[in-house]
């Protein structure tokens, strides 16, 4: 056994960890796990963990069922939520077939790549995300109510916040888990919060965007509320986004920084770069037929492909920030995605914009210029992503394929639907 198995082990037992998740994600960025008995471990570690690939999105055909999970010791965790005798941990998963070679369709095995590619150019990727979730109240049998926990506003104190203990606790664990948060606050919707932690590299942060919901969830479940990431929620009020801070380190060095506090040459390229394939990425950036719902309305999330400074409209925001700090700020994605795949993608896109130095358009408000607008509809976005063949080239053919069908079948059973407004609009009418 080598060194990092026995590490791995001796840790399992001196911590009295009884049960541990393998855990690994579908297409959608959904997490999965099975549990195994701590006796298990050293056999998982040196043969894998075989599930049935068939019952998992966007895993496989009938033919190929048995896929393996690996795991990757570094993400090893307790869950501290979990009973602390006997206690529950969970260890990130990469897949493979049962001949050892990486499954294709693996989320985390599509941002390795992209990183690998970024790497051999010189380049570290660093992202930041923020999560702007829902709380909504539980009802009397524990099922999920359409009632936000509050009527509080963007930056709201307690007693109008009713969030604050709830927050309090997702931090707490959060922090027990090795996150650092840099803060916390209401959002503008009734019962929207939001809590941010340290940037981190891509697949890093990944891998923290899916704890963070874990325990965003978990946590509200205990205190008696339902957490939700869907992107458009209510009616009438702002959707959460997931705005992925972003920049690339050279030699340890930021290289979108620059003295004056404007954009250095290759930050240009990669913006570039991201703003020419947005389009082709928003299926996967903004995954629902309820994230264009967040798109459409405005209240700070973005509708065109435009970059700028001060304003919150844009596409790209380049943060008023220093040093280590400085970076672009993408605002389209929605908490819904596969953080996974779309980082993938973003990536992807702006070493594209890097390579062949694409020019970048004005910035948003200098002149008034023409602007592409984001797809309208998952549907469109679907056509948009068909086209481009940078996604195609990342995600890989037989995944790339696969999304689309998924999602196509999506949009066509919310097509067939008769939905509430059609009543309220047609119904007396005519
Ligand atoms: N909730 C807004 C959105 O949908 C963002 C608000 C903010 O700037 O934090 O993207
Ligand atoms: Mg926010
Ligand atoms: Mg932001």
């Amino acid at each position: 056994l080598g060194k990092k198995t026995l590490d791995a082990v001796s840790y399992i037992e001196e911590n009295d960890i009884k049960f541990i998740r393998m855990q690994f994600c579908d297409i959608y960025g959904q997490s999965k796990n099975i549990a195994i008995s701590n006796e298990q471990i050293e056999r998982a570690i040196l043969y894998g963990v075989p599930f049935d690939a068939n019952s998992v999105a966007g895993c496989l055909d009938a033919d190929h069922s048995d896929l393996i999970l690996h795991p990757d010791l570094s993400t090893l965790q307790i869950l501290p939520w979990r009973p602390q005798q006997g206690k529950v941990a969970r260890i990130l998963c990469d897949v493979k077939y049962p001949d050892g070679t990486n499954f294709e369709g693996d989320s985390r095995y599509i941002l390795k790549e992209q990183m690998k590619k970024a790497e051999k150019l010189g380049y570290r990727f660093n992202v930041g995300a923020e999560c702007e979730f829902f709380l909504f109240r539980l009802g009397e049998n524990g099922e999920p109510t359409r009632e936000p926990v509050d009527d509080a506003g963007y930056f709201d104190l307690a007693p109008f916040d009713r969030g604050e203990n709830t927050r309090r606790e997702i931090i707490l664990t959060l922090e027990e888990m090795g996150f650092e948060i840099e803060s916390s606050h209401h959002e503008s919707a009734r019962g929207q919060h939001e809590i941010d932690f340290k940037y981190s590299g891509a697949l890093e942060s990944a891998d923290n965007i899916m704890t963070f919901k874990t325990v965003v969830k978990t946590i509200a479940q205990r205190n008696g509320l339902h957490a939700t990431f869907m992107p458009k929620p209510l009616n009438g009020q702002p959707g959460s986004g997931m705005h992925i801070n972003m920049s690339l380190m050279r030699d340890g060095e930021n290289i979108f920084t620059s003295d004056f506090g404007g954009l250095t040459d290759e930050a240009r390229w990669f913006a570039a770069g991201v703003l020419g394939h947005i389009r082709g990425i928003s299926a996967l950036s903004n995954p629902l037929v309820n994230s264009y719902k967040r798109l459409m309305d405005g209240y700070e999330a973005p509708q065109t492909v435009s970059w700028g400074y001060g304003s919150r409209s844009p596409l790209i925001r380049i943060p008023a920030a220093v040093g280590d700090y400085c970076r672009m700020e993408l605002r389209s994605p929605d908490p819904a995605c596969n953080p996974y795949l779309t980082f993938a993608l973003v990536l992807a896109a702006g070493l594209e914009g890097i390579e062949k130095k694409l020019p970048l358009m004005d910035p948003l408000g200098e002149a008034p210029a023409a602007l592409q607008k984001l797809p309208m509809t998952l549907r469109e976005a679907l056509g948009e992503m068909e086209k481009d063949t940078l996604v195609t080239e990342v995600l890989g053919e037989k995944t790339a394929q696969k999304y689309i069908q998924l999602k196509s079948w999506e949009w066509r059973q919310y097509i067939g639907m008769v939905h509430e407004w059609e009543i309220d609009r047609y119904f007396s009418t005519f």
